[in-house]
């Protein structure tokens, strides 16, 4: 075997993997249909993607929006989560997750996650509930639901909303049931990453009636069915998406359950022969996951492990060796600048603060387990999931080969 790729030797794999978006025929027609009917505004494809994306997940009512941002403020507003309320979000995500709650003049309070599974902890959840504790906002990471039990019965029996961040689990499925549907409100995001896209986009969830008519109101400034147009019975705001949207979204959900089994096929592949590698760990699976999305594949390569070779130079090894992959997020939520300078500063207290009435110092948060995750966790891209088997032979054997080589790297 020739040396490291990065040392100039040749890399496991030249071949580029298959890139996203996937789209055809279908999203092209539909484009096309939309664009000649000169209809370009909410109609009868966003309706019929929203009956059809809601059926796909076990849920009555979906409603669209401009993105998964927008729809966790529009969540969060329909349930009336305001004003000085807390609500639990894990540190381990998307910034979206705890700006939403900002958004709405609430507090994000950050619950750890659970290592092994790199979703939000739910003993950790419980002993953040505080008497102001109206939400949780469980993420499913990469696509591995959350253990929806538990926080179903946590949010229950302390009569606090369940909102699921479903931004990364399109067709996921707990004990049978859709994400997004257990939860009072579950919200998935369409931007150009994610495993369905028409390029920005989201949708909420809801088995509730008045839930979904407060989320549809809001998202259309403030209006009501049945009453007239220029009427606004409360504060919205437009965050309406598109017929062009809608058409490119059926299209992709027309593709999605089998990308989803694909993907699932690899990345069971790919979990099994990772478990045997020395340094690397792949997370733990739920017996009641019966299907998962995988908006990326998720390992830890743990240094010690390796001689003490920095990820970031592991990284940069499997990238030379034709396999793209990634550092994730360099530090939990609570380390983001807008944290640590809030309440100080020229802009002192964005939104919050005078409503809370109580200091609140985010430097001094401290959730170990997602600390320890941005140090140890290296993403795959999903679309790397819709190549063959063989070619996840080459993700492993390119592990493998930096495993056998590490030396070269000190
Ligand atoms: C992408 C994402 C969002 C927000 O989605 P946008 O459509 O980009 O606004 C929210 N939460 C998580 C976990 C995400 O990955």
């Amino acid at each position: 075997m020739s040396g490291l790729a990065l040392k100039s030797g040749n890399p496991i794999r030249k071949n580029p993997f298959p890139t996203w978006p996937v789209f055809g025929a279908e999203e092209r027609i539909a484009l096309l249909e939309v664009f000649e009917s000169g209809k370009w505004w909410y109609g009868e494809r966003v309706d019929e993607f929203e009956r059809k994306f809601a059926a796909f997940q076990d849920t009555r009512f979906g409603i669209t929006c401009t993105s998964g941002t927008a729809g966790l403020r529009a969540a969060l507003t329909a349930l009336r989560v305001g004003a000085g309320d807390e609500v639990i979000v894990p540190p381990y995500s998307f910034i979206a997750t705890a700006s939403a709650v900002l958004e709405v003049n609430a507090i994000p309070v950050f619950a750890d996650v659970d290592l092994e599974t790199a979703n939000i902890d739910p003993g950790a959840v419980e002993k953040k509930i505080t008497s102001r504790t109206k939400a949780v906002i469980p993420v499913h990471f990469a696509g591995l639901p959350c253990d929806l039990d538990s926080l179903a019965k946590i949010a229950g029996t302390n009569k606090i909303k369940l909102l699921e961040d479903a931004c990364h689990s399109w067709g996921s499925k707990w004990d049978g049931r859709g994400t997004g549907s257990i939860g009072e409100c579950g919200v998935f995001s369409f931007q150009m990453s994610k495993n369905m896209t028409s390029g920005e986009g989201g949708i909420v969830l809801t088995n509730e009636p008045e839930l979904a008519d407060r989320i549809r109101s809001f998202t259309n400034c403030g209006r009501v069915a049945n009453k007239p147009w220029y009427e606004h019975h409360s504060l919205g705001t437009n965050l309406r998406m598109t017929e062009l949207q809608a058409a490119l979204l059926l299209g992709q959900l027309s593709r999605l359950a089998g990308q989803t089994e694909r993907r699932q096929e690899n990345a069971a592949y790919l979990e099994d022969r990772l478990r045997e590698v020395p340094g690397i760990r792949v997370p733990r699976k739920h017996a009641k996951v019966t299907r998962r999305a995988y908006h990326l594949f998720l390992f830890r390569y743990i240094e010690e492990e390796w001689d003490g070779v920095q990820k970031a130079r592991f990284i940069e090894a499997l990238t030379a060796e034709g396999i793209p992959c990634s550092p994730g997020y360099p530090y939990p939520l609570y380390r983001n600048p807008l944290f640590l300078k809030w309440g100080r500063g020229p802009e002192g207290c964005p939104l919050t603060c005078p409503y809370y009435g109580k200091e609140i110092d985010y430097a001094a948060v401290s959730c170990p387990a997602a600390e320890r995750l941005c140090r140890e966790a290296v993403w795959l891209p999903h679309e790397l999931l819709l190549a063959e088997k063989k070619d996840m032979g080459d993700i492993v054997n390119a592990i493998v080969k930096i495993r056998n080589n590490v030396r070269e790297l000190k």
